[in-house]
């Protein structure tokens, strides 16, 4: 099948020759027709697997095919709701690159952690869509900055991350302010009762749309298990990135302070490294993304909710220093490889304390993942000299608090301050919080557990 058998406009069609796309994803040929024909969906769809223009074709298309209400363009047609600002910003830039060649169109990317004004000044210009994460737009509703009572189409993105991140509140009081005939999408990669409850409420009569089975992970992913003792995990890594020559790998950790500390010691063993998390600064972020994509720093270390988002054509290796807690976050963690049909491969190092997780990630895996030791690295083995040698010229670690602010990252040490005002809770992008406390907003700051979702105390 090819795009243009799809009834796309030219426009379209043009803008994807541009990209080198001939052919829709499994996904864009089930899910474009159902989209065009004004039905709801329910997609069962990983990142990786096109679903950003699986649902951003057929919007443009239906945007620039029924011209907007007359009247000053004031009213936002379509809403596109997602859990962080790096996919609101990744989603901003499929529209963009999708809808280049549709220039009337207008479109609003509105998340947390920047200025508001600029956005109000935008939204007064007049968007017919609107990219947004739900705390932020929330933010405008109550502030009157947005009016969403002409919405015709609205796409929930990664919603199984949306609950995760206790946003289901929020996600509510928007779909209030909408009005209630409307074409309704829900994407999202697992699918536990919250979801399915949410997608009964949300979808009408849905026509539903499957191409990852269900929690399993990608078929292009080769994933494979190196038990080593905790205390060498770093080591390993400098030993796989060395030896295999990688040039671009992601590597996710479960915490934060993990995240600095592994990219902090990596640059130690000569590999340039950053840390994205959500303590860090949208510009912080936003840069060590751009100097991964560019190459200029060869390991990005990640927490779960920071690394949503990612988007990375090809994105060769990823590594689990630890194993997530939540088996779910697995699948989403390794759908960062083999990303559109490209071969990948993701390495978990895993030691005896993370027996328990393996087995739950196997069991919702259906499957057991191939288990290979690394020679020099085996459980109860000694380090090397070389090894020990390194190690001994590390200097010891103080306490993160102790530690002095690196001024920015410029310099691939990884920053590790950079907390935005009034946020940077502990938890945020934390995958042994997530479940404790709901949640982070917009990858950014925790919400304290049990408070009220008032704007007034929502951290920005
Ligand atoms: P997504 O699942 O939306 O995150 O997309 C994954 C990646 O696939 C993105 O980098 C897209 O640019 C790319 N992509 C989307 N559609 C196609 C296509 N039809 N052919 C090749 N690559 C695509």
């Amino acid at each position: 099948m090819l795009f243009a058998d799809l009834g796309l406009c030219p426009e379209l069609l043009r803008a994807l020759a541009d990209e080198g796309y001939t052919q829709p994803t499994p996904i864009q040929a089930q899910a474009i027709p159902v989209v065009l024909s004004g039905r709801d969906l329910l997609g069962a769809a990983q990142t990786g697997t096109g679903k950003t223009a699986a649902f951003t074709l057929p919007i443009l298309q239906q945007l620039q095919s029924v011209p907007p209400p007359a009247g000053p363009r004031l009213l936002p047609r379509v809403l596109v709701l997602v859990p962080t600002r790096e996919l609101a910003a990744q989603v901003g830039e499929s529209v963009r690159t999708y809808g280049r060649h549709l220039p009337a169109l207008k479109t609003a990317i509105i998340f947390g952690g920047v200025g508001i004004n600029p956005q109000i000044d935008q939204l007064r210009r007049g968007v017919d869509l609107i990219v947004a994460t739900p705390g932020r737009l929330l933010d405008h509703l109550q502030q009157r900055t947005v009016n969403l009572s002409g919405i015709q189409m609205l796409v929930l993105d990664e919603a199984d991350r949306m609950l995760d991140m206790g946003f289901i509140r929020d996600i509510r009081r928007v779909i209030q302010a909408l009005p209630s005939k409307r074409q309704n999408l829900l994407f999202s990669a697992t699918f536990n009762p919250d979801i399915r409850a949410l997608a009964e409420g949300l979808l009408h009569d849905p026509a539903s749309v499957d191409v990852a089975p269900r929690n399993t992970a990608a078929q292009t992913v080769a994933q494979r298990v190196h038990p080593v003792d905790k205390s060498r995990k770093t080591a390993l890594i400098a030993h796989l990135v060395k030896q295999g020559d990688w040039k671009q790998v992601l590597i996710f950790t479960r915490t934060k302070h993990g995240a600095n500390r592994l990219a902090e010691q990596l640059v130690r063993e000569g590999i340039l490294a950053d840390a994205i998390h959500g303590n860090k600064s949208q510009n912080a972020r936003t840069r060590a993304l751009a100097d991964f994509k560019a190459g200029k720093i060869r390991v990005l270390v990640a927490t779960d909710i920071a690394a949503r988002g990612i988007d990375i054509d090809q994105l060769p290796h990823v590594i689990n220093h630890e194993l997530p807690n939540v088996p779910e976050d697995y699948v989403h963690r390794i759908g960062r490889t083999g990303r559109a049909g490209a071969e990948g491969e993701a390495i978990s190092l895993v030691s005896s304390e993370e027996r328990q997780e393996l087995k739950d990630i196997q069991r919702l895996l259906k499957r057991d993942i191939p288990s290979s030791t690394v020679p020099g690295f085996e459980p109860g083995s000694q380090p090397s000299a070389e090894e020990r040698a390194a190690a001994a010229a590390r200097p010891p670690m103080p306490p993160e608090r102790d530690r002095p602010r690196a001024p920015g990252g410029r310099g691939h040490a990884p920053s590790g301050g950079n907390r935005r005002p009034g946020g940077g809770g502990a938890g945020a992008g934390n995958g042994n919080a997530r479940h404790a406390r709901p949640a982070s907003r917009d990858g950014g700051a925790a919400r304290p557990a049990g408070r009220s979702n008032s704007s007034s105390q929502r951290p920005r």
